[in-house]
């Protein structure tokens, strides 16, 4: 076994690769191993149908990072030296079945002009909602991108004033009913909840309802983005800053076990048989429910715990279009730079509802729940000149109440007609003669690209219900990133503390491994190497 690595990570998903580049930068000599022929995971751009075309395989839209110092200090020198630059778009809209439209931008005051156009006492709500989760927001970054403070502690630190207080319950209640005791409008209620469904959640799941807070905050106090040329710029800038620091990314490299020795990780063995061994730590993109297969000497309790943990009630398909010429929309020019884009089938809450509910239950409702964008609009970079792409996302069951997941390789074509169908409806040149060629990636598409970071198409990792968020996520055994039984070895990943979504969560990872090898983090952050 050779042991040339100080650390060596399992997944160069951005989490992974956030954590080495920390402890790269710290010094130490890094090896991320990574199973696909690219590295990234869920934050890739690549040209998946036709050359010039530069599409986000995954993620797009990177909201909950611009406020970690990975990026707000750019503690990694990830913007002023690695390459990456961001674009801060209209963060949210949304065209309703009638063609009229919702838009939230960063500035509060225009956002509030167009809600009070359908009523001006939500928008007197909203600002009201809005001013307060812009307060909470440095509350909110100081627990986001550190490791968690246990449960009780928490729970105990909020409960002692009335501030706190508000986001417990709110973390305890559904979205859909603060929208229901706040906002009178029907739109506007549809429009908030929505929203805050992003994060793959119902509107009346118990615990939807700090999205609420959550998400005007961002939007309107960091503003929500994406890379120019891609979200998968983001890992190509984590990729150079790793190098610069000595350390090394190995692509079609697929891990198949954490080696242990005496209660203590100490390398990782690849498919091929091949053994690397490391001195101080070993970094794991594993889920819980696959940690036993790759993990020997962690208690089963511990185990039978990570194994009970609840993936979300849905997922989401892919519709990627290369276009001959950009999009153009019914609802005119306004909306054509949101970065975040709904299209609404119905401008009727029970319908909406109802649409959820068959998700909930592996059904495919007629009406879709759709959104989507031509990232090309506000970033030519991504298209030949001239040229168009569409994202499409519709929401999306993994496990089919009529045949199981597996149904998805038989329906894939027709579930994308049916989504163009959808769209067409908002959008005036989605046409055959517009388009060059499409790609549908399904659900179970998910589960197979990411096998142990998104089992069950579950894209944020694990569903982010009270019962495993902060301090318990993904269990109380394993969410200060660390496995009992099995010391060394730590864990990053969208089922993690903070959750899943582009957040550079691997910096809370990366905290863990710096107290545990004594190394001052805030010294490392601060040094310009
Ligand atoms: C379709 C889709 C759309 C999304 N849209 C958004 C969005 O717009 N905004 C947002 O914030 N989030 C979005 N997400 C979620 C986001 O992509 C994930 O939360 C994020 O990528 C998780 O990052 P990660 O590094 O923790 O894990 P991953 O990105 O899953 O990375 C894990 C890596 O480990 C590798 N790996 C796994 N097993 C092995 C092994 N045995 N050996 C070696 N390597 C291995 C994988 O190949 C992968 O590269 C989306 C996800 C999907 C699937």
């Amino acid at each position: 076994m050779s042991s040339q690595y100080d650390v060596l990570a399992l997944g160069a998903g951005h989490n992974g690769l956030t954590a080495a580049a920390y402890l790269a930068k710290a010094g130490k000599k890094v090896l991320v191993l990574e199973r696909k022929a690219w590295p990234g995971g869920g934050v890739v751009t690549r040209e998946i149908n036709t050359p010039g075309y530069w599409h986000d395989e995954h993620s797009s839209v990177h909201i909950m990072i611009q406020g970690n110092p990975l990026i707000r200090d750019d503690e990694l020198g990830l913007i002023a030296r690695f390459g990456l630059k961001y674009r801060y778009g209209t963060p949210y809209a949304m065209i309703f079945s009638d063609q009229t439209t919702l838009v939230a931008y960063k500035d509060l005051d225009r956002t509030c002009e167009g809600i009070a156009k359908i009523s001006p006492r939500d928008a007197d709500t909203y600002r009201r909602f809005a001013e307060r989760a812009i307060q909470m927001l440095p509350m909110f970054s100081a627990g986001l991108y550190a490791p968690p403070l246990p449960l009780g502690a928490f729970v105990a630190m909020m409960d002692q004033n009335d501030e706190g207080r508000e986001i417990l319950d709110a973390m305890q209640r559904s979205s859909l009913d603060l929208a229901r005791q706040y906002f009178e409008s029907e739109k506007v209620r549809i429009w908030l909840l929505r929203l805050v469904s992003e994060n793959l959640q119902l509107p009346d799941e118990l615990g939807t309802g700090f999205g609420m807070f959550l998400m005007p905050g961002l939007m309107h106090g960091y503003g929500v983005s994406q890379p120019i040329g891609g979200s998968g710029r983001l890992t190509e800038a984590l990729v150079r800053c790793i190098e610069h620091h000595g350390g090394e990314v190995r692509c079609n490299a697929e891990v198949r076990k954490v080696l242990t020795s005496g209660g203590r990780a100490v390398g990782l063995e690849l498919t091929t048989g091949e053994q690397l061994r490391a001195k101080d730590a070993v970094i794991a993109a594993l889920h819980p429910h696959v940690l036993r297969r790759f993990v020997a000497g962690v208690p089963e309790p511990v185990l039978q715990r990570a194994e009970r943990t609840t993936l979300a009630a849905f997922s989401i398909m892919v519709s990627h279009y290369d276009l001959k010429e950009p999009i153009r929309y019914h609802a005119g020019g306004e909306v054509e730079d949101a970065i975040m884009l709904e299209f609404m089938a119905s401008d009727r809450l029970s319908d909406m509802l109802d649409d959820f509910d068959a998700l909930r239950r592996g059904r495919i409702s007629e009406r879709v729940l759709g959104a989507g964008g031509d990232e090309s609009i506000g970033d030519p970079s991504r298209v030949p000149p001239g040229c168009g792409l569409f994202h499409g996302i519709t929401f999306a069951p993994y496990d089919l109440e009529a045949g199981g997941a597996a149904r998805w390789d038989e329906i894939r074509e027709e579930m994308g007609e049916r989504s163009l169908r959808h769209y067409q409806r908002f959008v005036k040149n989605l046409t055959a003669d517009n388009i060059i060629r499409r790609t549908i990636v399904t659900p179970l598409d998910h589960a197979r690209n990411m096998p142990t970071s998104m089992p069950g198409g579950d894209v944020h990792g694990l569903a982010p219900y009270f019962y495993q968020t902060a301090g318990h996520r993904p269990t109380p055994d394993l969410s200060q990133y660390t496995v009992p039984g099995v010391e060394r070895l730590y864990l990053v990943g969208p089922f993690m503390h903070p959750g899943g979504g582009v957040y550079g969560a691997g910096r809370a990872t990366a905290i863990r491994v710096f107290d545990d090898l004594s190394i001052d983090f805030e010294k490392v952050v601060a040094a310009h190497s």
